[in-house]
């Protein structure tokens, strides 16, 4: 089969291999959709010790496909079904995975290889993260899953409810996503991005109102005035800076929520107004990952008949040889998501 195997920074190659054979346990998804990520760019640059812990590896992580083969042993899944899996499995049984935070699990199990024409999916993968989809469901709508169940699951957290205001600041896909969760609780959603053709593309998809931060001199000032004067009731960064972390706290109201969504440079950190955290009863989360629960209320808002339709995000459409291109036009900017098809 073709696959796209990445060796280590910058070192991305297109490769013929084997069609994997399913061990006992293991079920072969031949992949129909593939999308790419902002993540799969930052581990081009600079590798990814936790996603990647040894190379080569097929790349890419969000996909969905037919079952091909089944393993021995395995139940419920059967070669034909459709069905996406998410790009983990936690272990279920550290104490944080009891604790219902799988997420957070210590023996998280990361799984790569969505560029590929067919994935080998774990043991462990096949019992905590294979969802089977409908007949109807297209694969490209469904690869959704992963990045869908990270933002529902910011949301959550954030605990947004129906007649709130959020402002969430980055209008990438991820922002998107957030957004869209967000609209489907009833709330009042503020995106924050730069003027260029992505704002003018989230604007035409009608996900929220857009404020574009080149055209003021003080966003903040202007997100304040936009809520009344009193802030937002639930404030998210999705862009990963620091500085914009510091932009969320400063654009929450009082009795607000700050979610960090997006995740900084290691070695970074920011300052916190005391004051205003403490007499203001701010609440600061952290948002990470998602779980098996996300999971699969992700793949059920994609169904058919669901409520999210997130196919308007994918600006470009190209096969296996076209992914180190894709790549190309993600990190510069020219492209939102891309789809792969195998
Ligand atoms: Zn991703
Ligand atoms: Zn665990």
């Amino acid at each position: 089969m073709r696959a796209v195997v990445f060796h280590g920074p910058g070192d991305l190659r297109q490769e013929e291999l084997p069609v994997p054979t399913p061990a006992r346990g293991e079920v072969v998804l031949r992949i129909e959709a593939a999308l790419t990520c902002g993540t799969d760019v930052k581990t081009l640059r600079r590798g990814h010790p936790v996603m990647i812990p040894r190379v080569p590896t097929v790349f890419g992580h969000e996909f969905a496909g037919t079952v091909s083969a089944v393993g021995a042993g395995v139940r419920g899944v059967h070669e034909g079904d459709r069905a996406v899996a998410a790009n983990s499995a936690p272990c279920g049984a550290c104490p944080l995975c009891l604790a219902g935070r799988p997420n957070l699990c210590e023996d998280l199990l990361f799984v790569n290889g969505a560029y590929g024409e067919f994935i080998a999916l774990p043991p462990r993968l096949v019992s905590a993260n294979l969802v089977r989809i409908g007949a109807a469901t297209p694969a490209a709508r469904a690869a959704f899953a992963e990045p869908l169940a990270c933002a529902l699951g910011g949301i959550e957290r954030a605990r947004l409810e129906d007649g709130q205001t959020v402002v969430i600041f980055g209008h990438g896909p991820l922002g998107c996503l957030l957004a869209m969760a967000a609209a489907s609780r009833k709330a009042r959603v503020i995106l924050v991005g730069k003027a260029g053709w992505r704002l003018d593309r989230v604007r035409a998809l009608g996900i929220g109102e857009c404020v574009d931060a080149t055209a003021t001199p003080d966003v903040v000032a202007a997100l304040r005035s936009a809520t009344g004067g009193r802030g937002a009731d639930v404030s998210v960064d999705a862009t990963g800076r620091p500085e914009v972390w510091q932009q969320a706290v400063a654009a929450v109201g009082r009795g607000g929520s700050v979610l960090f969504f997006g995740g900084c440079a290691p070695g970074t950190s920011i300052s916190l107004d005391t004051r205003r955290t403490h007499y203001e009863e701010l609440t600061l989360l952290g948002a990470f990952h998602h779980t098996p629960a996300l999971i699969r209320r992700a793949v059920e808002s994609l169904e058919t008949n669901g409520a999210f339709d997130p196919r308007g995000l994918l600006t470009h459409r190209m096969d296996l040889a076209g992914v180190r291109e894709a790549l190309e036009l993600m990190a510069n900017g020219k492209a939102m998501k891309v789809l792969i098809e195998p």
